[in-house]
């Protein structure tokens, strides 16, 4: 009780901190406490033994470390052209150091009489070789330890104004040590320990700021990984068991007479393994008598409605309604149709429900839905209206992002006694990494199997120069009965702007591909409903060839027929949306073509797009290039998730380390679901504190 006391001492009390520093510590570095100073990890370590002297630097690829005296530092240029220089003096030679920004501090901070450790990556300008923006430390005073291993902390002009630099924040640091060194209790089980060699907390602790060699730095980080991963891992599985049993689910005991009709009878191809562990997965959930929220990812094309289908038909054999929603009215309308297809000969009903529907049709669908005569409901946002009631409401179906607000989802869950059991279908793919710990509360479901017979969609990157040969290939698509889509960029800034390149687009591709041999049609954001609808239409009915929009089609629309995708300016796309583009072709029997136009000017993420769209058509793998070119925060739905600021774990680098703490939070948790055992004292006690400090984050659907 006391220890955990004294980690929550507030730093103003640190010795050598005080009012002034902690108040800049918390508003800089957010750091309030003993304890979270001592989780502000080094983010990277100086290796004292290795020194360049100035006429060895010969690699102008890493960071080097250089001894040396700072001399004749002077301003130059005006404006933004400003910048400040100094030489850097050995006994072998000069460097140049240059600064563009933070001039004013740099200006008199560093004494030409004193020798100062320089580290930074050399470049060359003008044949001279200089160093930017060089971190700069005072040499050791002779330290207090023999290490050669030096931490460097994250430090800030302000916090440097204060004393903080790397060298201050190492001083309170070990202040700190010298007060709760002995407070720190290990929080693992000793079978976890063992299992993995790992080194205690404490030795960890100490190792990561004052490492005495790169091997105990590199054991303690592995151990602080692991910790970070596990308990993460292990508090979002016990959220989800806890919300798990708190909420009843709908008992659907059988598989009946319409899933076996439909199976046996009705579905015209082998369903791919994936499809079958997926039902399977979902089956189970659905005979547990237990509430099922489960997130079902699978690329586009995989076949995740048909899955839909198939748990739909087990909640009709059971007595349940099912729901299905869409995010337009035009996917909804999809929806109905395959599924009557799918269907026909079985006597199930099924109806659609959107803002469009009729008043005469509403009426009737809404008696017959509240007689439990539908088994199926597809429709819109419609859906969650209130004056839509069900007879028996089991399961709901939302498909593609659809993102409600909090009330809305209140409403849907209302619409029986209890929540019927969700299932949310997305085709925009996260890594695996990141959903263990996105959703590492939530049932979650992967199709990673594309069904047989799929011929990959081939991508081609060409510059705006050769449009006189992408308009042949169109040609010669067209002749042989395809369709093309040709889509434009979404720039938010000017919607008036992008209608202008969207027109021009148009206009130009109406005079290469003139009636009457040719229909093109247009379809944007700025249409009316009715008219989207219509222009949709004959595309998909095959009346026209091209279709010429905005990322409008992004999401969903199913023409089998169109095989050639042409996305103009590609480079302005992000990875995940050129994914779900190029997912509009290769729907049907066809070899389907994808091509990317871009300008010559092109960013080097721009380039790495590009290339990796050339590359793979595997949306797992698209994502994790995303995740590796934005980085996690970036990531879509993943912003408001503080579950992402790790500490010292990397999603994409400690891919096996969080696998490895995930697998053991579960057994954990399967052996000893209320950590009473008393090897496991340890970890519960730590799991009680982090719970009930940090917030809960809510359930997607
Ligand atoms: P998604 O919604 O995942 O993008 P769909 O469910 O729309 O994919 O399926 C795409 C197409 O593949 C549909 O025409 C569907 O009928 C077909 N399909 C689904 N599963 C299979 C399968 N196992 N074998 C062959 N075709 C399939
Ligand atoms: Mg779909």
């Amino acid at each position: 009780m006391q220890q955990a006391n004294l980690l929550d001492t507030p730093l103003t009390y640190l010795k050598g901190v005080g009012p002034k520093r902690a108040d800049v510590l918390l508003k800089e570095l957010e750091l309030a406490t003993f304890e979270d100073l001592l989780y502000y990890y080094p983010f990277r370590y100086i290796d004292r033994s290795k020194f360049y002297r100035i006429n060895e630097i010969n690699d102008l690829s890493i960071n080097i470390q250089i001894k040396g005296f700072i001399k004749n530092g002077k301003e130059i240029g005006q404006g933004r052209g400003k910048r400040y220089t100094a030489q850097l003096v050995d006994e072998t030679g000069t460097i140049e150091l240059v600064w563009f920004k933070g001039i004013k501090w740099i200006k008199d901070k560093y004494s030409p009489k004193k020798e100062y450790l320089i580290y930074g990556k050399p470049s060359q300008y003008n044949r001279k070789l200089n160093i930017t923006h060089p971190e700069i430390s005072e040499i050791e005073q002779e330290s207090s330890t023999s290490s050669n291993l030096q931490a460097v902390y994250h430090s800030s002009e302000k916090l440097a104004a204060l004393g903080l630099t790397t060298k201050g924040i190492q001083k309170i640091i070990q202040n700190l040590f010298a007060q709760v060194a002995n407070t720190i209790e290990e929080n693992l089980s000793s079978d976890l320990i063992h299992r993995y060699k790992l080194v205690s907390r404490k030795q960890a602790l100490v190792a990561i700021h004052f490492p005495e060699d790169t091997n105990t730095q590199k054991k303690a980080e592995i151990r602080l990984k692991y910790e970070e991963l596990f308990f993460i891992q292990l508090r979002l599985i016990v959220e989800k068991i806890i919300r798990t049993y708190k909420t009843p689910g709908y008992f659907f005991e059988k598989v009946g007479r319409f899933f076996n009709t439909f199976f046996n009878d009705n579905l015209p191809f082998e369903l791919t393994g994936a499809q079958k562990k997926v039902i399977k997965e979902i089956r189970q959930d659905f005979g547990s008598k237990h509430h099922m929220n489960r997130l079902l990812q699978g690329d586009v094309g995989s076949g995740k409605t048909l899955v839909a289908l198939m748990s739909m038909l087990i909640a009709a054999d059971n007595n349940y309604q099912s729901s299905l929603m869409a995010p337009t009215e035009i996917l909804a309308q999809q929806h109905l149709k395959s599924i009557q297809k799918f269907l026909k000969g079985i006597d199930i009903r099924v109806e659609l429900l959107t803002g469009s529907t009729s008043t005469a049709n509403r009426r009737k669908i809404l008696e017959d839905l509240k007689t439990g005569e539908i088994h199926i409901l597809i429709g819109t946002h419609a859906l969650i209206e209130d004056r839509v009631v069900f007879n028996n409401l089991g399961f709901v179906v939302i498909d593609e992002q659809h993102r409600f607000g909090v009330q809305q989802r209140a409403k849907l869950w209302r619409k029986n006694k209890y929540p019927p059991h969700i299932l949310v279908m997305t085709a925009t793919p996260i890594p695996r990494t990141m959903a263990m710990t996105l959703y590492g509360d939530l049932d979650y479901s992967v199709i990673d199997e594309l069904p047989p017979g799929r011929k990959p969609v081939q991508t081609y990157h060409f510059f705006d120069s050769k449009r006189i040969a992408l308009f042949g290939f169109m040609k010669k698509q067209i002749a042989k009965g395809r369709q093309v889509y040709i889509v434009y960029p979404l720039i938010n800034e000017s919607e008036t702007l992008d209608l202008k390149d969207l027109n021009d687009g148009y206009n130009s591709i109406t005079r290469a591909f003139p009636i009457p041999n040719y229909q093109v049609s247009i379809v944007h954001g700025q249409m009316k409903a009715a008219d989207k609808e219509y222009e949709m239409n004959r595309f998909k009915n095959g009346e026209t060839q091209i279709m010429v929009s905005t990322t409008v089609i992004e999401v969903g629309v199913d023409v089998p027929n169109a095989s050639v995708m042409v996305i103009e300016n590609a480079e302005r796309f992000g990875l995940s949306q050129l994914h779900q583009l190029r997912g509009r072709v290769g729907r049907g029997a066809d070899q389907s073509y994808c091509i990317l136009m871009t300008s010559y000017k092109l960013s080097n993420e721009g380039k790495t797009r590009i290339e990796t769209m050339v590359r793979t058509n595997d949306g797992f793998e698209i994502a994790e290039a995303d995740l590796r070119l934005r980085g996690p925060g970036d990531l879509q739905g993943t912003q408001q998730s503080g579950i992402l600021a790790l500490k010292i774990a990397d999603l994409i680098k400690d891919e096996k380390i969080l696998k490895a703490a995930r697998h053991d939070a579960i057994s954990l948790l399967k052996d000893d679901p209320s950590l009473n055992k008393e090897g496991n004292t340890l970890i519960r006690n730590y799991l009680n504190k982090i719970q009930k400090t940090k917030a809960n984050w809510g359930i997607i659907s």
